[in-house]
């Protein structure tokens, strides 16, 4: 099926995305409330830096990068990086796997934009603690996989809804 007829759409991706980090972040908060930890025990940063990753991931690195989707133009002339997976790879193929996709997203990432910018302006990377980066990388992990199983049900459902018009418009058509 060609794009936009079995699957939701950048917009719903977004929406989904936000509600879901809202619904951690609640989830999050109540637990804290519950089990009564004392507030300097409460990773405030890590926690930004997690919502502000799944926000990013959610705009910036959708699986439907392989398309010309609002998340690939979002990048503007740095957009070719992701043109080869377009041409390499199936919409919905690859970029859409739930162990690939995330790992082919975020090595592309690193690879032409993190590892370029830490060897020309000599940033020290392993000054960053490891909590911010599996923050980082949690929201950003999190973001794609959303989109994967959105992507999924929704198929599944049209799928099946598809199969019961089609049930009934049999039924109609042999009636008459
Ligand atoms: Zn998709």
């Amino acid at each position: 099926m060609k794009n936009g007829v079995y699957m939701p759409n950048g917009k719903t991706h977004t929406k989904i995305n936000i509600v879901l980090l809202f619904v951690i972040l609640l989830s999050l908060h109540t637990t804290f409330m519950q089990t009564h930890i004392p507030p300097e025990y409460l990773e405030f940063d890590a926690i930004t830096i997690f919502s502000l990753a799944l926000i990013f991931g959610t705009y910036y690195l959708s699986p439907d990068l392989d398309i010309q989707s609002e998340p690939f133009k979002r990048w503007g002339i740095l957009r070719h990086i992701w043109w080869p997976y377009q041409k390499i790879f199936k919409h919905r193929g690859k970029l859409h796997h739930p162990l690939l996709g995330p790992i082919i997203i975020i090595s592309t990432v690193g690879l032409l934009i993190i590892a370029p910018i830490v060897i020309l302006f000599n940033f020290k990377i392993t000054c960053i603690p490891t909590k911010y980066i599996i923050s980082l990388l949690t929201g950003i992990i999190i973001s794609i996989e959303s989109h994967i199983i959105a992507d999924t049900i929704w198929t599944k459902t049209k799928r099946k809804s598809n199969k019961i018009k089609k049930k009934l418009n049999g039924f109609h058509t042999t009636k008459s």
